[in-house]
């Protein structure tokens, strides 16, 4: 990026792979950095808020919203549509501000397409095996959603080499670690 502009950050891989616990705690630990709120159709966890985690909209409005350009890239997963706004990131990259964005792997690659210098970084499961029994762990699923989840993990696995950088979580400490140092490196500009 240009020295006065903020650098885009997208950590992905699939679900299961521990991504929202990482990028949590780097947002802890870096507070100049902005997460990119995208927008969503899917309900409201227990523990959400709008504006923090996303912009809670109706189909209407999501739909409303893509005829109108005012998203960057949007997917549709299951019955849910997840859109990147693109106001939201332009204002914050004309601000120089660095933005991070946890978003799925077609997302990630949509976003380098636009921002071909934007950063990818792809946190893996170590295992097929462990990603399967962190997915069958999540008690909030069904068999169906398990079932989908699989299908959808098998798809992101075979775009890892697509990205920038990978960080491997096998323990989660390390996994943070490792994160942690590269977005030290980008958000500094080292080369
Ligand atoms: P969840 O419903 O669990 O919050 O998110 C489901 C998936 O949507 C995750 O893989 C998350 O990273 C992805 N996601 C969240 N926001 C966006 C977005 O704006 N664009 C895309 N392409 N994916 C997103």
């Amino acid at each position: 990026m240009e020295d006065n502009k903020g650098e885009v950050i997208a950590v992905s891989g699939p679900s299961g792979a521990g991504k929202s616990t990482i990028v949590k705690i780097i947002l802890k630990l870096y507070p100049e950095i902005v997460f990119s709120v995208s927008a969503t159709t899917r309900p409201k966890r227990e523990n959400e808020s709008d504006g923090v985690e996303y912009f809670f909209i109706s189909e209407d409005k999501f739909k409303n919203k893509i005829d109108k350009g005012e998203f960057v890239e949007w997917q549709k997963f299951y019955d849910y549509y997840y859109g990147t706004v693109n106001s939201f990131i332009n204002e914050n990259i004309n601000l120089g501000n660095p933005v991070l964005l946890e978003i799925d792997v077609k997302g990630a690659l949509s976003i380098k397409r636009i921002y071909p210098e934007s950063h990818l970084i792809y946190i893996m499961p170590p295992s097929y095996e462990v990603l399967v029994s962190r997915l069958r762990n999540r008690q909030t699923e069904t068999e169906e959603d398990f079932q989908k989840r699989i299908e959808r993990a098998k798809m992101e696995l075979s775009h890892k080499d697509q990205f920038d950088y990978i960080v491997i979580n096998e323990n989660i400490e390390k996994a943070v670690e490792e994160t942690s140092v590269l977005i030290k490196k980008i958000i500094n500009k080292e080369k």
